[in-house]
């Protein structure tokens, strides 16, 4: 099955990268770095993760302000909602307003363990981008030149807390008629479960842009880690061809022609681009979008 309708595309499908900010000064140099090695790709934008808009919102600052200022890049900014009141989320989206930002990512963030959620904090995203589309009403002097683009999460794989997989697109709906402009998916490794994400989401009315995202599939230790934070599992035979390569050469080497595998795929059936979830390393995201060839969809136009 298609998953998008399979227009001719003028132009080379979207990219993005994401990013997290810097933990110490040693780790803001590295990430420097890698923007400036994949600056020469020129993506559409790149997405700057927080972890706590509560907590870690300086670091968040610091390397936007470093896109902003000292980059050709366009920053889109992930904000979470969880351990925020509604009145400190509203003074976190008019700073990055102010210092530029057009674009925000608008999540709820992951529950700990144990965590007493407090009364004034928002239980669900969607509350997070009307917020969002509030603020940017009321900010019509700032944003002289244009709206916000809000985006949201999506999953091809089920989220850990929806009883269905139906129950997640009803809520993809939500946050569109709340606002938001288009959807970056969980990471996934079968091309399948984005073509049947798609063709559910468009079956129940949503229209905006679902831009899938992809880990570069090199290290079993950061597939691993992922599994954990997300309860997403890269399949056993894979991992299996990293852990039993000759070396690292040739682990990289399995890990890019899997990633471009996948998104080749998905690029066939219509994805509308591709986001990176980088880990601050250039040197797999520049592997897999040099073996990818991007242009060729804007060269050889799908379904036609
Ligand atoms: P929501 O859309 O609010 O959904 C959360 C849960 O509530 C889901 O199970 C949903 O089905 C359920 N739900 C929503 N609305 C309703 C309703 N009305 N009634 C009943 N149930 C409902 N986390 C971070 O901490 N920092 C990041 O920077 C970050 N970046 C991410 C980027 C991408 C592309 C993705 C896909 C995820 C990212 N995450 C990040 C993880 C994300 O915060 C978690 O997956 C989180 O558990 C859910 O966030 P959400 O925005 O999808 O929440």
């Amino acid at each position: 099955s298609r998953a998008e309708a399979p227009a001719p595309r003028s132009r080379r499908p979207a990219l993005s990268y994401e990013l997290f900010p810097a933990r110490g000064d040693a780790s803001l140099e590295k990430v420097r770095r890698t923007v400036a090695a994949l600056e020469c790709t020129q993506p559409d934008y790149v997405s700057v993760t927080c972890a706590s808009a509560r907590t870690n919102f300086p670091r968040v600052l610091e390397l936007t302000d470093h896109i902003l200022s000292e980059t050709g890049l366009r920053p889109l900014v992930h904000l979470t909602s969880v351990g925020s009141s509604a009145a400190d989320l509203s003074v976190s989206i008019r700073t990055l307003m102010q210092l530029g930002v057009r674009g925000i990512l608008a999540l709820r963030g992951d529950i700990p363990p144990g965590y007493d959620t407090r009364d004034d904090e928002f239980p669900f995203a969607r509350y997070l981008v009307e917020l969002i589309r509030r603020i940017e009403r009321e900010e019509t002097a700032t944003l002289a030149a244009g709206r916000l683009a809000v985006g949201v999460a999506t999953y091809a794989q089920r989220h850990p807390e929806s009883p269905t997989h139906q129950h997640d697109i009803e809520v993809l709906l939500t946050k569109e008629r709340s606002g938001a402009d288009f959807a970056i998916t969980q990471a996934f490794f079968d091309p399948a479960e984005y073509s049947d994400l798609v063709r559910r989401a468009r079956r129940a009315g949503v229209t905006i842009p679902i831009i899938p995202g992809f880990v570069p599939m090199t290290s079993v230790r950061r597939l691993t880690r992922f599994a954990e934070l997300s309860g997403v599992h890269a399949p056993a035979e894979h991992l299996h061809a990293l852990e039993t390569a000759s070396g690292p050469e040739e682990r990289r080497r399995i890990g890019i022609a899997a990633s471009v595998d996948l998104i080749r795929a998905v690029l066939d059936d219509g994805a509308p681009g591709v986001h990176l979830f980088t880990f601050n390393e250039h040197v797999d995201a520049l592997g897999v979008l040099d073996r990818l060839d991007l242009g060729r969809w804007a060269r050889e136009p799908v379904g036609v």
